[in-house]
């Protein structure tokens, strides 16, 4: 029978079914680390890439078969866990196919932010996205990348906290969630789209011919109460995201200018 103080039973009095998926792949520390945070909240499985499918945005495997092979995971505990050989978006619907009412997606906690345009090409967040176009929620975790692997253990209390917000609150369908490396506090945010951060650089190969790296670069001016501006003020930003992009101004002004 469930007990009402057990976190890990909503409304309706069954357990919730949490699927984690990631774009590092199914070996990133980050995977662990979220299942590991998530146990306490419901039933959890792991899906995710066989290998880093990162900046996949939400693409999806059309052209050729997919496997689902369970993976031993010693660093998520006694989580089951299966990788997929294709994108974010594949593993969430594979994982959902092998397991009936999924509630909620958590993806991540990826290396590395993916703050303001990132969304437009994050796989992290894609896992996400394609958890709400199944029903289901999705909650999208990434903390920033340096040299040294990111202090999960010290991040685990801030995820805790945040999932203690945002699971039982079902109206919140798409949240993206960024964790600085030593959050003092959370933020509620709006995406910052202001500039696009991305930048070209050109190369040489050692054949001497010309190449590009298509790099993102932080911005210097951040608008406040943007996803950017709380991590870079040590805050864990917290953005409620939707998936329709009609822009509704436009559509209106665009009737009335052009009826047809
Ligand atoms: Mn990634």
């Amino acid at each position: 029978m469930a007990r009402v103080s057990d976190q890990r039973y909503h409304g309706s009095g069954n357990i919730m079914r949490i699927l984690i998926a990631n774009d590092d792949g199914i070996y990133s520390p980050g995977i662990a680390a979220l299942a590991r945070a998530a146990t306490k909240f419901g039933e959890v499985r792991i899906v995710a890439p066989d290998v880093e499918m990162s900046s996949a945005s939400h693409s999806i495997t059309a052209n050729r078969p997919l496997l689902y092979k369970p993976t031993p995971l010693a660093a998520a505990g006694d989580v089951q866990a299966f990788r997929v050989n294709g994108t974010p978006a594949d593993c969430v619907a594979l994982g959902i196919h092998h397991w009936e009412q999924v509630d909620v997606v958590l993806s991540g906690i990826n290396l590395g932010t993916n703050l303001g345009n990132a969304l437009w090409h994050s796989g992290t967040l894609a896992a996400a996205k394609q958890a709400v176009l199944f029903g289901a929620r999705g909650i999208a975790f990434s903390t920033p990348s340096t040299d040294a692997e990111p202090d999960f253990a010290a991040l685990e209390p801030w995820v805790d906290r945040v999932l203690r917000l945002l699971l039982p609150d079902t109206r919140l369908t798409l949240v993206n969630v960024n964790l600085p490396a030593l959050p003092t506090g959370l933020r509620w945010t709006r995406q910052s789209v202001r500039h696009y951060d991305g930048k070209v650089v050109p190369s040489k190969d050692p054949m001497g011919r010309t190449h590009y790296w298509f790099t993102v670069v932080p911005l210097d001016e951040t608008e406040e109460d943007t996803d950017r501006w709380a991590v870079e003020h040590g805050m864990v930003s917290m953005t409620p995201l939707r998936l329709h992009l009609t822009n509704d101004d436009e559509l209106a002004e665009a009737r009335r200018r052009h009826p047809l």
